[in-house]
């Protein structure tokens, strides 16, 4: 019986080698699939929130969430809820794999809601859809991150921001629109003039809400010059960022393309961002009671 030579023992060796490489390399992706997100309204806990409830549920903002989220493929389930939390928060837990985004901030969004359409367009209920997605997507960013252990190379708060950013611009145009400047509303309101900041405010792991207004809108006017061409026009974003925007774009759309479409189903994708999305332009959403906890904050932001 002869026994194996060492060259052909480095050879089977090698091979099994390549063998468990690949199908560890493989695994994670052949077990992902898309429609993981399952939702849930919790019961909150403070009974002044039960009204926003009811408003959310009937709007059916967690099933739209679940439904635009469909297309990216995930190795697990991704619980999304909407909870009490005692503070204003929205988070990705990143030891229970699942997003909460807290009654407390989501009554925050519809506090600082215009009493009428701003001087830079924006509507009442855009003011309240666009930071509410850009929650659910800044989350969802962190999310995708790590379910799928996709490098990140810079602070992981910048990338949670333009995964969100890219996902509301992915919507047709004007949907995409009225998300960006509504999303872009709650980080300034319009662009408030006067700003005091501590500077151990710089220290924070997020950008300032001005930098997160800034990079929000030169990521949308890099997408498209003429859609966002008054952002400029108006002086929201000053010319000497909007000159390098279309190349902070054309990166992050690479790094898109790279990182995060591989996971994403193409068709379903096609189908489910090509919806129409947003709800009525003339819709007043209705003023709610005040719940008695937690103070309108315009400097708040997902986490
Ligand atoms: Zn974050």
């Amino acid at each position: 019986m002869n026994t194996p030579s060492a060259a052909s023992l480095i050879v089977t060796v090698a091979a099994f080698a390549l063998a468990t490489l690949t199908a560890a390399t493989a695994e994670p992706s052949s077990r992902s699939s898309t429609h993981r997100i399952v939702i849930a309204y919790e019961t909150p806990s403070n009974p002044a929130h039960g009204r926003l409830r009811d408003l959310l549920v009937e709007a059916r903002v967690l099933e739209q969430v679940q439904e635009i989220l469909s297309p990216f493929r995930l190795p697990n389930p991704l619980p999304i809820s909407m909870e009490s939390c005692g503070e204003s928060d929205a988070r990705y837990l990143y030891d229970e794999a699942r997003i909460k985004i807290c009654y407390e901030y989501i009554d925050d969004i519809w506090k600082d809601m215009p009493a009428e359409t701003t001087a830079a367009g924006v509507t009442p209920i855009d003011a309240t859809v666009g930071p509410l997605a850009d929650a659910f997507f800044h989350e969802f960013g962190h999310a995708i991150f790590d379910l799928h252990k996709i490098p990140v190379l810079g602070r992981e708060e910048y990338a949670a921001d333009t995964m969100s950013a890219m996902l509301m611009l992915f919507l047709a145009k004007g949907e995409a629109r009225r998300l960006i400047m509504g999303a872009a509303y709650w980080y300034t309101d319009d662009l408030e003039t006067n700003v005091t900041i501590k500077p151990k405010e710089f220290s924070s792991v997020h950008g300032t809400p001005h930098q997160r207004f800034f990079n929000l809108l030169c990521i949308a006017y890099g997408s498209d010059h003429e859609t966002f061409a008054d952002l400029v026009e108006k002086g929201f974003l000053p010319e000497e960022r909007a000159e390098d925007c279309k190349g902070e774009f054309q990166q992050a759309a690479y790094a898109f393309d790279r990182l995060i479409r591989p996971h994403m189903d193409e068709a379903l994708a096609t189908q489910v961002f090509g919806k129409r999305w947003m709800p009525d332009v003339s819709i007043q959403p209705p003023r709610l009671p005040n719940p008695g906890s937690g103070t309108p904050d315009t400097t708040s932001s997902t986490n």
